[in-house]
């Protein structure tokens, strides 16, 4: 922990005299921005004296000096304004688009040999593993004989320029033509925009597509959905075409939040960070994270009860006899996690394993206390008597 190996930051002084760890600390400080400058200029080193705190930029040498009279801005353990802690951009020259259909899948390099191996038989893939096979084929494909670029890589290249500078459909469809024009013959590159939305349409999030008034009073969702004027403005819905036919004015793309949080996980860089606030212990006492807020560990002992109470029914449905203590590690993910679950009584091995009770080879009983206090910030607000009910 960078806490405790770089406590050095803070002890300054010792009486009188400068503490030979501070100096050594510094100079391995110094050295660190030598390797990791943040500029092209070796004077411009930024500094994160008490003073300064990291707002200016000096030259080394006044930097040591501001250190040595000032100390560190409180709490800088980790470097961040010096590109510490950061995650490091993984290097180029693996397949980075193969790995792309990887986390978008949640699949593991080794887990493609049996989907391919089962797939080849006889029976037609399902939608989803075909799209994951014409992704991965996509992302192997050249663009042609010889080229660096993958079939895979220039649409979804193509697609995020269009994004990024919000081209016309038709004008990307030109230079889509023109680029398949250019490159040499028997290519690999598709014609129309269309087809380049094809070859990515695997990678889509899922989304619900919600009709919207077009100047954007309303939605036209649940009991609206079947209106074709605005309630609010009277705008039409739809406006009709020269042949009839009606076309949508306006569109709210919806993302639900559970595939994207489901994505964010399966990507391998990302789901490090998503999970940083349950493998890196903490001061006590101290804000490091969201998690570590009343809010956030209110929402967890909610969940859990509710998580808890799931195992308890799939266990009797199945008839499995399970006892509570491994229902609870089930739950929680771990023997060696410790979440309250509201409903559940205070009994030590629920919460910390078998670690502080010897006479733990005995079947341990729960106390599910009707009175049972739920840890939220409101400290028993809310009394939860639940856990009375599944106690038989
Ligand atoms: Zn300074
Ligand atoms: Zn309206």
């Amino acid at each position: 922990m960078k806490r405790t190996e770089r406590s050095w930051m803070y002890e300054r002084k010792v009486g009188p005299y400068v503490n030979p760890e501070f100096e050594k600390g510094v100079d391995e400080f110094m050295q660190y921005v030598k390797d990791n400058p943040e500029s092209s200029n070796p004077n411009e080193v930024r500094c994160p004296c008490a003073k300064c705190k990291n707002k200016r930029l000096w030259d080394p040498d006044t930097v040591k000096l501001h250190l040595f009279r000032a100390g560190f801005v409180p709490n800088y353990y980790e470097w961040m304004c010096h590109g510490e802690g950061f995650p490091t951009i993984p290097a180029r020259g693996s397949n980075e688009y193969r790995e792309m259909v990887f986390d978008a899948f949640g699949q593991s390099q080794d887990h493609v040999h049996s989907e391919e191996a089962s797939v080849s038989s006889e029976e037609e893939p399902n939608a989803q593993a075909k799209h994951f096979l014409d992704l991965l084929k996509a992302s192997e494909r050249p663009l042609y004989e010889g080229s660096s670029l993958s079939v895979l890589e220039m649409a979804a290249r193509i697609t995020s320029l269009k994004c990024e500078y919000n081209l016309p459909h038709r004008c990307v469809d030109g230079f889509v033509s023109l680029l398949s024009e250019a490159i040499p013959n028997n290519n690999q590159m598709v014609d129309t925009f269309y087809e380049v939305k094809k070859i990515v349409k695997g990678l889509e999030m899922p989304h619900e597509r919600i009709h919207a008034c077009p100047k954007g009073c309303m939605l036209f969702w649940k009991d609206d959905a079947q209106l074709s004027t605005c309630r609010a403005c009277g705008s039409d819905r739809y406006k009709q075409t020269s042949k009839g036919s009606l076309v949508l004015l306006n569109v709210l793309f919806y993302f639900p939040i559970t595939p994207r949080l489901q994505r964010l996980f399966t990507t391998k860089t990302i789901s490090e960070e998503m999970t940083w606030h349950s493998k890196n212990p903490r001061v006590q006492g101290t804000m490091a994270h969201p998690s570590d807020s009343e809010a956030w560990k209110h929402l967890d002992n909610y969940f859990m009860h509710e998580a808890y109470q799931k195992k308890v029914e799939e266990a009797s449905t199945q008839g499995i006899q399970k006892s509570p203590n491994e229902l609870y590690w089930e739950t929680v993910g771990g023997r060696n996690k410790k979440v309250r679950v509201k409903g559940l009584g205070q009994g030590a091995e629920l919460y910390y394993g078998n670690r502080k009770s010897s006479k733990s080879s005995q079947q341990y009983t729960p106390s599910f206390l009707p009175d049972a206090r739920l840890d939220g910030p409101e400290g028993g607000a809310e009394v939860g008597g639940e856990g009375a009910s599944y106690a038989e």
